[in-house]
């Protein structure tokens, strides 16, 4: 069995050869360790191993890994799940990053329940890039409009996007995917409606970050290849 510190060395080599293959700067690209389901535990093998960005999914749980962890006061929490909108307090709280804005109503509550000694919250606006019907994720003809009025809002950072391509495609169409997201992403930084940052493209997870990172990818969401097989049984 290998152990957490291999795997983050190992998915760390993968980053930095597709980086290397992309003709990218070495250490342009994030890697952000997924870990819903996993215990606080494995969080903490994680972070002595060197790895402090963390993405949840379920708001409960994160709360309580957070608990258990609250004397690693490094670690840097990542929102990645769908967001239900009376929910929107503790990840306003609790929270640096989340990634799964896909609707104004949402961006407007975290704005408001962002506490003022903190700085703002960074988002990325998740978009629905190949407009799957069940699929969360703003639609892209909907992306210049909600991206402006989270530019108006003056606790949120928005630092850019979020995709999860539909993984039962060829790898061309998930490639072209990821090229989607990546043009949209240019497109808002010439959008002069739309302020903020805009330096992030969240894509690529453990089966396809080399892919992602071809197209452009900053951070990247691992879960498998850094924890093993997700057990949902638990
Ligand atoms: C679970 C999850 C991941 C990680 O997926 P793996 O295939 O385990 O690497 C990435 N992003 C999101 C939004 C997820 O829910």
């Amino acid at each position: 069995m290998s152990s957490i510190a291999d795997n983050i060395r190992s998915v760390t080599r993968r980053i930095q050869k597709a980086t290397e293959a992309a003709g990218r700067t070495d250490g342009s690209v994030r890697l952000l360790a997924v870990s819903k389901t996993r215990p606080a535990e494995d969080l903490r093998l994680a972070a002595a191993a060197g790895q402090h960005a963390f993405g949840e999914n379920y708001l409960q749980e994160a709360l309580d890994k957070m608990e258990a962890l609250a004397d690693l006061p490094q670690l840097e929490w990542h929102f990645i799940g769908p967001i239900q909108s009376n929910k929107t307090r503790p990840i306003a709280e609790y929270f640096q990053w989340v990634h799964s804005v896909d609707r104004l109503k949402v961006a407007r509550r975290l704005n408001d329940q962002r506490p003022e000694d903190l700085p703002p919250l960074n988002i990325c606006v998740q978009v629905n890039i190949d407009e799957e019907a069940s699929k969360s994720g703003c639609h892209p003809g909907e992306l210049d409009d909600l991206a402006a009025a989270i530019s108006d809002l003056p606790r949120l950072s928005l630092r850019g996007l979020m995709a999860i391509p539909d993984p039962d495609q060829s790898e061309d169409a998930l490639r072209a995917s990821f090229h989607r997201l990546a043009r949209a992403l240019e497109n808002l930084q010439k959008n002069p409606q739309v302020t903020g940052p805009l330096d992030t493209l969240s894509m690529g997870m453990s089966g396809d970050l080399e892919l992602a990172i071809a197209e452009g990818a900053t951070l990247v969401r691992v879960g498998t290849a850094l924890f093993g097989p997700r057990d949902y049984s638990r």
